[in-house]
């Protein structure tokens, strides 16, 4: 698979005007067939085990909120990068999940090529699947560099998306409560 990368990395190379032999870039289409392994390696892991593998029995449900959980993704218009912080929440019913666990499935959806809206939908119908909470709030802001760097967008820009599922949909109180806990800009 890697050598695929590497021949298309080349093919691009001399594309664009450049020459693949130089030194500098010898080594260059090796150097993104890893990169792009490992951007993208959440392919390779199913985020349903993630939840799965970590639920436990507990009596509470209070709202539980991991916030600026740091992500890096690929948009799959341009293969360019767009990062930010995720803010994931849910009122536990009977379960609730390891605390890392909600990081590692931000993980797991975030290196898949991928759009924030639908990466959004998918930490947070996961979550709602896996762990049969009340409900699940998953918020996400992020600079995507294919806006930034191509000038199409107001350099600053920053994208929100959201999705609240359960209680978090049904109930104005329950949905307030989780933004009034994030972080302010
Ligand atoms: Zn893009």
């Amino acid at each position: 698979m890697s050598q695929v990368i590497e021949e298309a990395v080349r093919s691009i190379l001399r594309e664009i005007g450049e020459d693949p032999s130089r030194e500098g870039l010898v080594k260059t289409p090796d150097r993104v067939a890893r990169a792009y392994s490992f951007l993208t390696k959440g392919y390779e892991e199913d985020p349903k085990t993630v939840i799965n593998g970590a639920l436990f029995v507990e009596d509470y449900s209070e709202m539980i909120i991991m916030r600026d959980l740091d992500f890096f993704s690929l948009c799959e218009h341009h293969l360019l990068p767009f990062f930010g912080k995720a803010h994931v929440a849910y009122i536990p019913k009977r379960h609730i999940v390891g605390i890392s666990k909600l990081a590692r499935l931000v993980e797991v959806y975030a290196r898949r090529l991928q759009v924030q809206e639908r990466m959004t939908n998918q930490v947070a119908n996961t979550l709602m699947e896996e762990l049969d909470p009340h409900g699940v709030g998953v918020v996400i802001e992020a600079e995507h560099l294919c806006m930034r760097m191509r000038g199409v967008e107001k350099q600053n820009s920053v994208v929100t998306t959201s999705t609240m599922l359960g209680i978090f949909r049904s109930h104005q109180e329950t949905r307030q409560e989780f933004i009034n806990l994030l972080p302010r800009r």
